[in-house]
């Protein structure tokens, strides 16, 4: 059923600002762009599905690519544009705008692709891939293609002493007033939700931790209700730790068993992991057969998703080589599914931790 916050979550796409943000990702968009060319021979005559086509980009793309029909689906009123895109492309013949949600449209065949750019911030946010499961259970063409085929969560430790110093340390002295009454009541406001912001290599303390890997052609929906893990990091600097960084990668290689894939199981991660604690090396990851990435690693080209942070109200003073540990359990809202709950326990120097937050 499509519920009232599912109208406000398609409303919110209506407007132009988000989709002239994420178009503006270069990094973004021309990622995917590049993915459709690298797949071209695939796509070429072939029955293409877009789900949640925004103005129509990613389907124009794979009509320029050569496919035979593009289904470009959204329940977003910018479906109206996206229509109006396509036809002053010439393309109407060959890209079908559907204005409804891929869980209610209906196409009277299968299709050999699906693309879709569904990853919200922390990946997980939005709980769009749910939809893209829909269409790959109700259409997708056993051998077909899914852009991007996976999808890595990461997590790991961070230093940001400016953003906390900016944030909290300066209430200490506030033109010579002593603000430190202050103290409780800011770190609740600033520390309290998980923060979007862009952060380097430098804050990062050491090597990430996998939180999840999705394979797109297997994963189920009642693997995303509930995401849990252990971690166990080991700092590499003498810092303090101020919370933890997440982020992602999508990959883009060709469906199993085809000619356009033959070493997908050699990009898994963590299979040559040599960091004695956890994680991986970052920059150590080989990518035998070239799949393209689309990173948004604080080390890699920043893009509109950034990156999110979980601040911890207190920093922990972290000692090199010191060890800090825990579990993390991601699930979606039972209030709104869209909506995030983010569970963090996390102990080091013998003492242990918990932070609940929400991603609205
Ligand atoms: N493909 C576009 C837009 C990506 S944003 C681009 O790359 O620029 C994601 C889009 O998916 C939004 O426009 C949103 O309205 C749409 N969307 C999300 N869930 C959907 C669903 N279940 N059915 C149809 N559209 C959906």
């Amino acid at each position: 059923p499509c519920t009232d916050f599912d109208k406000a979550y398609f409303h919110s796409y209506a407007h132009v600002g988000i989709h002239e943000e994420m178009i503006k990702d270069r990094v973004r968009t021309e990622t995917y762009k590049a993915a459709v060319m690298q797949h071209q021979s695939f796509i070429e005559g072939k029955v293409v599905m877009d789900v949640g086509c925004g103005t129509g980009i990613l389907s124009i793309f794979c009509a320029q690519a050569g496919a035979k029909r593009v289904y470009a689906v959204d329940a977003s009123d910018i479906a109206v544009q996206a229509n109006e895109v396509v036809k002053a492309n010439n393309l109407a013949e060959r890209v079908i705008v559907l204005h409804g949600r891929v869980e209610d449209v209906e196409i009277d065949e299968e299709v050999d692709v699906i693309i879709s750019e569904w990853m919200g911030y922390m990946l997980l946010y939005e709980s769009m891939l749910g939809s893209v499961i829909t269409a790959r259970d109700r259409w997708l063409k056993r051998g077909g293609l899914i852009l991007p085929c996976n999808a890595t969560l990461y997590m790991a430790p961070i230093t940001h002493p400016d953003r906390y110093n900016d944030s909290i340390g300066f209430w200490r002295n506030v033109y010579g007033i002593d603000m430190s009454a202050m103290l409780q009541l800011a770190k609740q406001c600033a520390f309290e939700e998980p923060c979007v912001e862009t952060i380097t290599g430098e804050n990062v303390m050491t090597w990430p931790h996998v939180v999840k890997h999705v394979d797109c052609y297997t994963i189920q929906l009642h693997e995303l209700e509930s995401v849990s893990t252990r971690y166990k990091f080991q700092s590499m600097m003498r810092a303090p730790l101020h919370g933890f960084a997440f982020w992602f990668d999508v990959e883009f290689s060709g469906p199993a068993n085809s000619p356009t894939n033959n070493h997908t199981q050699s990009l898994l991660i963590g299979t040559s992991n040599n960091n004695p604690v956890d994680g991986i090396p970052r920059k150590k990851r080989s990518n035998p057969n070239e799949a393209l990435v689309l990173s948004t690693a604080p080390e890699d080209p920043p893009t509109h998703w950034q990156q999110t942070l979980v601040y911890f109200y207190d920093p922990i003073e972290l000692e090199q080589d010191q060890i800090i540990e825990g579990s993390l359990t991601l699930s979606q809202s039972k209030e709104n599914r869209r909506f995030m709950n983010i569970l963090l326990e996390y102990s080091s120097g013998g003492r242990s931790y918990v932070k609940e937050s929400v991603m609205r």
